[in-house]
């Protein structure tokens, strides 16, 4: 390789560096992109002239605070009009749908109805219907799409991208699901397990470091979770590192839906509790528990107190396996506040003689009317900043 060619390729690798923190970043100033590339000073700022004279990125008109040197100067963003980002999350009655702007922002939030009993083309209908309706309600079209990031409750394999089992939408087990919405949407896809894309999010949208270990527990429906270093998921040789709800808790417990038994899941998951109460209620849905535990119900405080206790051996499980910083809990179990997390700090405590390192994950907050579950859509897109296509 002659000289010219290496200072070029050299050039293009820093331009590409500088975009690649301001898209995971949405914005940053000149000092905070050296900062964070390693790059000197004079050569951000050169890159920065230049991309400007492009026209790929602009100034906000605000300043921009370095949360760790607290110094600021002039924010800078990836122009939002060179493109869109589009985030769907196939769940359990559900089909979720973000759209974000190439500075990051949220531009659009729907959510589509989806009954359980959905066969794989019944999804994919509904997933046309949802982007069709977004294209329609935000004036775009699919060629503005820069990536598509689809998550869905079931662990995906990272070299084949085929669905594993214990799917919470058994139907698209063993599917090649980002090849066939690739050609059905037609436009790239990439996915990954709901779990990952909402600690994705938490990176990218919350508050997550993005340096250090962290383990995100997801009490929803199921129970999921990832593993975060560094600001990377690591999803492992099969996809299913951070599988936290098949993790077993009693050998003699029910049959889990992965096909072992007394799997934790089975004890924190929102239809675990609905099945717990309803010998005392009968069946009720997840809202209609909540009103009754806000009501102060002592047999319902029992059983989310119970579980709060089971979580708490599960968070010392995963501290002792991974040690992380700090455990980053979401999902819709988490609402339940005070009588699910007390007990399980206090069984935390007992076990450990520590306090755990919880906090609840804040990424949803970006989203409108946003609820706990409703990260996997935005975090979805994450796997395309992370890795543009
Ligand atoms: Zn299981």
């Amino acid at each position: 390789m002659d000289q010219i060619s290496k200072v070029s390729g050299r050039a293009a690798r820093s331009e590409a560096l500088v975009l690649q923190i301001l898209r995971e970043q949405g914005s940053a100033s000149i000092a905070e992109l050296a900062r964070l590339s390693g790059l000197g000073k004079a050569t951000v700022s050169r890159i920065v002239a230049a991309l400007r004279t492009r026209e790929v990125i602009e100034e906000t008109g605000e300043a921009f605070r370095s949360a760790n040197t607290g110094r600021s100067g002039k924010a800078l963003r990836i122009r939002p009009d060179t493109g869109l980002y589009l985030g769907l999350a196939i769940g359990p009655g559900f089909i979720h749908s973000v759209l974000v702007d190439a500075a990051k922002r949220v531009v659009d939030y729907q959510q589509e109805e989806l009954a359980l009993d959905r066969q794989l083309p019944a999804v994919l209908d509904a997933l046309d219907l949802i982007v069709a309706r977004v294209m329609a309600d935000n004036d775009t079209d699919p060629s503005r799409i820069l990536g598509t990031g689809v998550a869905i409750g079931a662990p995906i394999d990272p070299h084949t991208g085929r669905v594993g089992p214990s799917s919470l939408v058994p139907e698209t087990f063993n599917a090649p699901l980002a090849e066939i919405l690739s050609q059905r949407l037609g436009m790239p896809v990439r996915c990954d397990n709901e779990s990952n894309c909402s600690a994705l999010a938490e990176v990218l949208w919350g508050d997550m470091p993005k340096t250090g270990t962290y383990a995100y527990i997801k009490f929803d429906h199921g129970l999921g979770g990832a593993i975060v270093s560094d600001g990377q998921v690591r999803s492992g040789r099969r996809g299913i590192a951070g599988e936290f709800g098949h993790i077993c808790y009693d050998r003699e417990g029910a049959f889990c839906r992965c096909g072992k038994r007394g799997c934790f899941e089975q004890y924190l998951s929102i239809s675990a509790l609905l099945a717990r109460a309803a010998p005392i209620y009968g069946p009720m849905s997840f809202q209609q528990f909540r009103e009754r535990l806000s009501k102060g119900d002592h047999a319902f405080r029992q059983v989310v107190g119970e579980a709060g206790s089971i979580a708490g051996e599960l968070l010392v499980l995963i501290g002792q396996t991974i040690d992380p910083e700090a455990f980053v809990l979401g999902g819709d179990l988490t609402l339940l506040g005070d009588d699910f997390l007390t007990p399980m700090r206090e069984r935390y405590k007992a076990l450990t003689g520590e306090d755990a390192p919880i906090s609840i994950g804040t990424a949803a907050r970006v989203l409108s009317g946003w609820e706990q579950q409703d990260e996997p859509a935005l975090g979805a897109i994450g796997l395309v900043i992370k890795q543009p296509t």
